[in-house]
């Protein structure tokens, strides 16, 4: 049982992150976010998936004007990603957005500060600190000689400090880097440090499956001491290829329930029928399913059917043929080109019956 660190919570629309609210899953888009139809596509697709809160980088006047347009097609919060221009920032706010990534540090005077604190203040709208280990400040990097733990925390506490000098507390934070195990000792510290949520990532992680190792590394390790508030698993590419990695990993240390476990074997000389398509299909397919419901997908009808029998619903291949077996008990037997309709189809009437209680 994972005894999850108390933080502060701070409300980013209908959200609450941070005190002993779940670990709210989140990505970031690809697209432009003054393109509003492509926009909307990610995002809509992303919450099909299970994203709870998505962000965007906005970075001059026709992606604020967007904003108010992609919010009211969409259901989930918004968070505008903003770097230096605090013009932009006040007007995100004022149209609409949920939360603000931006580093009161970088932004100029105090009174720019004032202006986008008091802009967030009359909002509601929080403010994420993004500490990344690559972009710390000239003088804290010659003091430490490389990035660092300490140097990433003294880093924050400047940010921090401006924004508590204002009575502004709605902060979230992040410390990200691009090598997992700085990533583990900047949180584990800054856990203890700051009574504020904290924003989990490994930044510049890379492709689906270097990202995927360090955040499972990194974030799994973090998550499993309790550590952290919001994920956000960074993969170059379309935002969708994030979410199933946040949604595995979370099942995997035991802080999601409603996500499908698909398991499929690795096949050997003994499979004689296309099983990587039927896989690949399914595993697509699983991702718009919330439901805690195993599927296994096995390559041939010698050990398959022993190797599947825990899982809800499974298939065990033959010749072009397969066993279709429910709950260990072989109900059907069924040609190749049937085969994922009538996965699909047992597979939402368990997800179905699991919602119905
Ligand atoms: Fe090979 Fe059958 Fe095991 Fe798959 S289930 S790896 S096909 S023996």
């Amino acid at each position: 049982m994972i005894k999850r660190t108390q933080t502060r919570p701070v409300q980013i629309g209908s959200l609450t992150m941070g005190g002993s609210n779940h670990v709210i899953i989140q990505s970031m888009l690809s697209s432009r976010t003054s393109d509003v139809e492509a926009s909307v596509a990610q995002i809509l697709e992303l919450e099909a998936m299970g994203c709870e809160l998505v962000r965007m980088a906005v970075i001059d006047e026709a992606d604020v004007k967007a904003i108010p347009q992609i919010k009211k097609q969409v259901h989930i919060p918004l968070v505008a990603d903003i770097h230096f221009d605090y013009r932009i920032a006040i007007m995100a706010v004022e149209a609409g957005i949920d939360k603000i990534r931006l580093n009161p540090g970088n932004i100029g005077s105090r009174e720019n500060v004032e202006k986008v604190v008091e802009a967030c203040r009359s909002h509601h709208v929080p403010i994420r600190i993004g500490i990344n280990s690559g972009s710390l400040e000239k003088d804290i990097h010659e003091k430490y000689g490389k990035p660092t733990a300490a140097g990433m925390i003294e880093s924050a506490k400047r940010h921090v400090q401006i924004l508590e000098d204002l009575g502004f507390y709605d902060i979230v934070l992040s410390f990200k880097s691009s090598d997992p195990k700085l990533c583990i000792e900047a949180y584990q510290e800054a856990a203890k440090q700051f009574p504020y949520p904290l924003h989990l990532g490994v930044t510049e992680a890379g492709t689906i499956t270097s990202s995927a190792i360090k955040s499972s590394y990194a974030l799994g390790y973090l998550l499993h001491e309790g550590i952290g508030d919001t994920i956000r698993i960074s993969v170059n590419g379309h935002p969708r290829k994030e979410i199933p990695i946040v949604k595995q990993l979370l099942k995997s240390v035991g802080l999601l329930d409603n996500v499908p476990n698909l398991i499929a074997c690795p096949t050997c000389g003994r499979t004689q029928w296309d099983i990587s398509s039927v896989v690949d299909e399914i595993e697509v397919f699983l991702q718009t399913i919330h439901a805690d419901i195993s599927v296994a997908i096995m390559g041939c009808a010698v050990n398959g059917p022993g190797e599947a029998k825990h899982a809800d619903i499974a298939i065990a291949g033959g010749k072009q043929e397969g066993l279709l077996i429910k709950r260990g008990v072989i109900v059907e037997k069924l040609p190749q080109e049937q085969m994922v309709a009538r996965l699909k189809e047992e597979i939402l009437t368990l997800a179905k019956l699991q919602e119905a209680g």
